[in-house]
């Protein structure tokens, strides 16, 4: 970015901007080099003040989450990274103070484990698979996030999307989704961020949603590998089978190359085990499809993000 650039991206914005900005400590993985910039947005307004000016003087831009769903490389982004702050982490029932409404809208920067958290204090049922799902709403629609057989889609009613073109709002009826992912997301032009998510969802009692909430948490912390530095599940799983399986079946379970290794507990984790490069990890990545398309065929391809 020129002088000119950054000076008036520090005027749009509320919060300091970091410039420089190593992008390894906004992500689960702790891998990724500088960006020009990160920028904390607290408010739509200034977010669509942001996306015009970038618009308008070609700045490269990407919003984030958690960054717990992403690769970023080594040599960082030459742009600016966007994160949804205050007003975009906001819980509300739709329709004001209704008390049968069993519609939640939540802004797309609330994090997940947070809203599910919520639901489940208020008696409401739909969302206990994403408890233990780290990151944020929108990073969470984008990835069509789910587990234990439910996904996120199951229970949008709508999506509120920005773009520098402005706001506009998506029905579940026009939102096609699949497997970890939302198909149409590139058919909005401009690189829409998700805002605000409506969700459909049901009553129950919530000592019973808790209870299934916990079986699920417990579930997941025999499954994943503890507190490591990962990104999840790295590789989609193929249809009707595991990708942990397959790299397992390919002998790669354990295996390392610089500071990244496949994860002794589940081998579609790839963690950090301190200094891990995004180069490893690519390496390490190519290294497994390789090995287990020869084996059996398949083609792994990765969940995760890149940058
Ligand atoms: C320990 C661990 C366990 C996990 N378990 C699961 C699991 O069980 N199931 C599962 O599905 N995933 C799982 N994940 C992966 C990850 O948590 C999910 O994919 C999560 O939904 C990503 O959210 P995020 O906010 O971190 O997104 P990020 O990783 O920050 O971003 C993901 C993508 O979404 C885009 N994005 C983010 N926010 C927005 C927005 N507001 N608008 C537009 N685009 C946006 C980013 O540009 C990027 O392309 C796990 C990850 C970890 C580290």
């Amino acid at each position: 970015m020129n002088s000119f650039q950054q000076e008036s991206l520090a005027d749009l914005v509320s919060h300091p901007v970091e410039w420089n900005c190593l992008l390894s400590q906004y992500t689960s993985f702790s891998i990724g080099g500088p960006a020009d910039a990160v920028v904390k947005v607290d408010k739509i307004d200034e977010l669509s003040g942001i996306l015009e000016f970038f618009a308008k003087e070609k700045v490269e831009w990407r919003v984030i989450g958690r960054g717990t769903n992403l690769l970023v490389q080594d040599s960082g982004f030459p742009g600016v990274i966007l994160i949804l702050g205050e007003e975009f982490r906001a819980i509300s029932s739709c329709s004001g103070n209704n008390p049968n409404d069993t519609d939640v809208r939540v802004g797309g920067g609330c994090s997940l484990g947070r809203l599910a958290l919520n639901c489940m204090e208020r008696g409401l049922t739909g969302l206990e698979f994403a408890g233990g799902i780290p990151g944020t709403v929108g990073g969470a629609v984008i990835m069509n996030a789910g587990a234990w057989g439910s996904e996120l889609s199951s229970v949008i009613e709508n999506l509120t999307l920005v773009t520098d073109a402005g706001e506009r709002v998506i029905d579940r009826k026009d939102l096609n989704f699949g497997y970890r992912c939302w198909h149409d997301y590139r058919k909005f032009s401009g690189k829409p961020i998700v805002v605000e998510v409506a969700f459909r969802l049901d009553w129950d009692e919530p000592g019973k949603i808790r209870a299934y909430s916990q079986t699920l948490q417990k579930k997941r912390k025999e499954k994943q590998p503890g507190s490591y530095a990962t990104a999840g599940s790295f590789f989609k799983n193929p249809v009707n089978d595991s990708a942990g399986r397959l790299i397992e079946a390919s002998g790669f379970k354990g295996v390392k190359i610089g500071g990244v290794q496949v994860s002794e507990n589940h081998a579609n984790f790839l963690v950090n085990h301190g200094g891990a490069t995004a180069a490893d990890v690519l390496t390490l990545m190519c290294n497994i499809q390789e090995k287990v398309k020869r084996d059996s065929g398949i083609d792994l391809e990765p969940e995760i993000h890149f940058i």
